[in-house]
């Protein structure tokens, strides 16, 4: 079904941890905040995103049904079942990027020293991580530590 190498998304509200999960992926995703659906629309066709939601209407929506805008219907109530839906059925690749964007701004991230960052991560974090990156938009510092590792490992053996 995934045709493009790098698809862009968007995440309708009822399914939003995704949008968390797919920038952990490396994918460029827009999280839907807007209450109107036209908005949603507008955005997918103008971006090229595929759409992500758990709205039995707007899959019935005829820019959807005729295949002007690719719309996935997220069947699971479960986050990380809802991320390995969408890696299976859009044959994404699972084989992320590491820190390629925010998972909040959904920027990309850039590298920064270990001395930079060593006011503002804790000190545990400083004497054991070497590798930081950083959101220039938020300001956020991300580092291999336990959530990542625990994100990554919940993720693990998927999409082969
Ligand atoms: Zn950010």
């Amino acid at each position: 079904m995934c045709a493009e190498e790098n698809p862009r998304f968007i995440v309708d509200l009822n399914c939003g941890k995704l949008a968390k999960w797919l920038r952990m992926l490396g994918y460029d995703t827009t999280l839907f905040d807007h209450r109107d659906d036209k908005y949603l629309i507008r955005t997918a066709l103008s971006e090229n995103r595929i759409i992500l939601t758990r709205d039995t209407q707007l899959m019935r929506r005829r820019v959807i049904t005729t295949g002007i805008i690719k719309a996935l219907f997220i069947c699971r109530d479960n986050s990380l079942e809802q991320i390995r839906q969408v890696i299976t059925d859009l044959g994404l690749d699972s084989a992320f990027i590491p820190f390629s964007l925010c998972l909040e701004c959904n920027l990309p991230l850039v590298k920064v020293s270990r001395e930079d960052v060593k006011d503002r991560v804790p000190s545990y974090v400083y004497q054991t991580q070497t590798q930081y990156v950083e959101c220039l938009n938020c300001r956020r510092v991300y580092w291999q530590g336990t959530h990542w590792q625990a994100m990554v490992k919940k993720l693990d053996g998927l999409g082969k």
